[in-house]
């Protein structure tokens, strides 16, 4: 059966360059779309640059040119670096467009005839000599928890604690400089909270990985629980995006607009290819659609994208695939250990595409886990595995059919030939499920095989003897055969070295379907070398090439997800001595009494008892994981020392310590049985 199916891969930011981070997602979804391309299904491939945005704004204003051509610029650029790695989009679009303005208007006019959307006065940090509200990223100060300087508004980059900006030390506008005053402002809304029994439902019912779907427990909780609150979706002018219509001066959030952008290049196709619209968006729609994504933007994907087209009359997606991100020598992608690397720096010094794309297709398997490119890995195994294991089969038999046959094959036969086209449904299932890892490992085996039928059928011995020419043939053709089977398995992967094969037997376009068929007899032509060796000088080169680079650009921040969390381990070799360790005064706390805090989108309200006349009170940002009455009589770990701060719903008179990074928190602390409120923590 011949299956519609519409794929995206994540909308890059249109503020920087495609880095080797990035392909990790694109390369998987190009594989995957060649796949199923290959089995003959309908498939439509769709991305856009996503545009919109205060760091898109703040961008073009820094480099003296409009949004426009900022965008426009960077536009190019990645159209040029996606078609360099063979990433084919069946359209590669932009969330400024007419289409997109459109939907977003009628996806926001849907919404709120729905009852979906609410308007609320909230305060935020607006910089007083740039007369804008500031995102988060753009507030920087001391980190509340451990005090480094300099850190953003949203999560401390020394100590890994995400907070609100109201509870920076010292706030300050990263654009200005200037000390931030609190503003009142009329926000929209996306009634996220209202939308909590769908999405419990939606998130388990097949659409995410078991992980993510786990994941997504956590941030909805239990069955009667709604840890969901309401999606702030408005942004005030001056702001880069579409303006909310009956809204003058308040803009889409650009996490609004931007899945709406995989709706809009698909709209912007349908104009250039005669495909129906309705047919892959409307709510019963039967075809499949399929969203590639990172797993820190899950949030987005998973929660607020399928409730917005939900509520707005569309259909959900089939299902949402998420995947790790990369680490380059086992760690995070480093500027000055030069592994940051570009697209484009990749491709002026190992310049072959392929290496990479079989790389990470050899890592990648279908899960959320990181995947490493340690780089002399790299080296060995695409010289082993694609040099020395599959185009060899190739390059020691082709010469004898062009020497002594006058480049005819002839009909091939081998025990071997018929275990690989018996392989094809395992290999199709590894490609299905996206474990190309495994894919490739059992191709690499049935490579292993074909090398050892050459090996010992040594056709450079059998060409020694005029009067064993049939048997010469016979081999040749047969490794041959092998060849063009292994291609085809290998071609979503490779696909350049599958049109050089393709030319090289003159053949159509191979299917998948044409492994089980072998070739008659035929003219082929001559045999040129289609891959050669990767050299450890190329690598060197690219990552000492990077390290330049960092002397030349500055660190900008380049996120565009708020939500974004990292963590990092405090620096290696920065030691305290226990006097310093000593000055903090830890206390076991006991929870008198936890509440909301009108107005506060991250914190509660504590009273804690550490056997003080009165208890204390802190504000904790610990909303997000926790339901006030589910705290209160608990004990806990409180920092006493901490000198009070006024905050904007009160003074805070101390500090609750909790665990958190990616994999969830935050998480309070608790003492074993026996401690008691007051208690000193050393
Ligand atoms: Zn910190």
């Amino acid at each position: 059966m011949t299956r519609k199916i519409l794929v995206t891969s994540a909308l890059p930011y249109a503020n920087g360059s495609i880095h080797l981070g990035h392909l990790v997602e694109y390369i998987q979804t190009d594989i995957w779309v060649r796949f199923q391309k290959m089995q003959g299904h309908t498939v439509h491939y769709v991305c856009a640059d996503d545009t919109h945005g205060t760091p898109i704004m703040l961008r073009a204003e820094k480099e003296g040119i409009t949004p426009e051509a900022l965008i426009e610029k960077v536009h190019v650029e990645h159209s040029q670096d996606f078609s360099d790695f063979l990433v084919q989009f069946d359209n590669y679009y932009s969330t400024n467009s007419e289409e997109n303005r459109q939907l977003s208007g009628n996806i926001y006019r849907a919404l709120k005839a729905n009852g979906k959307i609410a308007n609320k006065t909230i305060e935020q940090y607006f910089d007083p000599v740039k007369s804008m509200f500031l995102p988060d990223r753009f507030i920087k100060g001391e980190c509340p928890k451990c005090h480094s300087k300099d850190q953003y508004g949203d999560n401390c980059e020394v100590c890994g604690t995400t907070y609100s900006p109201t509870e920076l030390i010292n706030p300050y506008s990263a654009v200005s400089g200037a000390t931030p005053v609190r503003k009142e402002t009329e926000h929209y809304f996306f009634k996220l909270s209202e939308c909590v029994d769908f999405l419990r439902d939606w998130t388990r019912s097949g659409t995410l990985q078991a992980e993510a779907a786990n994941k997504m427990n956590e941030w909805l909780g239990e069955a009667g629980e709604n840890k969901l609150s309401d999606w702030d979706i408005s942004r005030d002018a001056p702001y880069f995006g579409f303006e909310i219509p009956d809204a003058p001066g308040k803009y889409f959030y650009v996490w609004l607009d931007a899945p709406i952008g995989y709706m809009a290049s698909f709209k912007n196709l349908c104009g250039k290819a005669d495909l129906n619209f309705d047919e892959y968006w409307k709510k019963d729609s039967t075809t499949e659609l399929y969203h590639f994504i990172g797993k820190d933007i899950l949030y987005f994907h998973a929660l607020f994208w399928p409730a917005t087209l939900e509520y707005s009359g569309h259909r959900t997606p089939t299902q949402v695939f998420a995947h790790g991100f990369l680490t380059v020598n086992g760690e995070k992608m480093s500027k000055s250990r030069g592994t940051f690397i570009t697209a484009r720096s990749y491709l002026d010094h190992v310049k072959n595409p392929e290496y990479l794309r079989y790389y990470y297709a050899a890592k990648l398997n279908g899960s959320m886990e990181d995947i490493d490119l340690n780089l002399e890995d790299f080296v060995a195994r695409v010289n082993s595995d694609l040099v020395g294991k599959y185009i060899n089969i190739a390059s020691r038999t082709a010469g004898f059919i062009a020497k002594k046959f006058d480049n005819k094959i002839i009909p091939a036969q081998h025990t071997v030939i018929d275990d690989m086209r018996a392989a094809a449904p395992a290999i199709a299932e590894a490609f299905t499920a996206r474990d190309f890892a495994r894919a490739l490992r059992e191709v690499m085996k049935l490579t292993d095989a074909a090398n050892a039928y050459v090996a010992e059928a040594a056709p450079w011995v059998v060409a020694k003897d005029e009067s064993k020419s049939l048997e010469l043939h016979a081999i040749c053709s047969n490794a041959l055969e092998m060849f063009r089977i292994l291609t085809i398995y290998l071609k979503p992967v490779l696909p350049n070295i599958a049109t050089a094969v393709e030319a090289f037997f003159d053949v159509e376009p191979l299917q998948w379907a044409d492994a089980a068929f072998g070739l008659g007899s035929q003219t082929i032509q001559p045999y040129s070398h289609m891959v050669t060796r990767l050299e450890g000088k190329q690598i060197e080169a690219m990552v000492a090439a990077n390290k330049e680079n960092l002397q030349a650009t500055e660190a900008a921040p380049v996120v565009k997800a708020e939500a974004k969390v990292e963590s990092k381990p405090a620096e290696e070799g920065v030691y305290i001595s226990i006097d310093d360790f000593a000055k903090v005064d830890l206390r076991i706390a006991k929870i008198v009494s936890a509440e909301h805090v009108e107005g506060a989108e991250k914190l509660l309200k504590l009273m804690l008892d550490i056997g003080e006349a009165q208890p204390r009170q802190i504000f904790a940002g610990i909303k997000s994981a926790y339901d006030p009455a589910t705290l209160v009589g608990r004990l806990t770990v409180m920092v006493a020392n901490l000198a009070p701060r006024k905050m904007k719903f009160g003074m805070s008179e101390g500090m609750v310590l909790a665990a958190s990074d990616e994999r969830g928190g935050p998480y309070i602390l608790s003492p074993d049985s026996g401690a008691q409120p007051g208690m000193r923590v050393k």
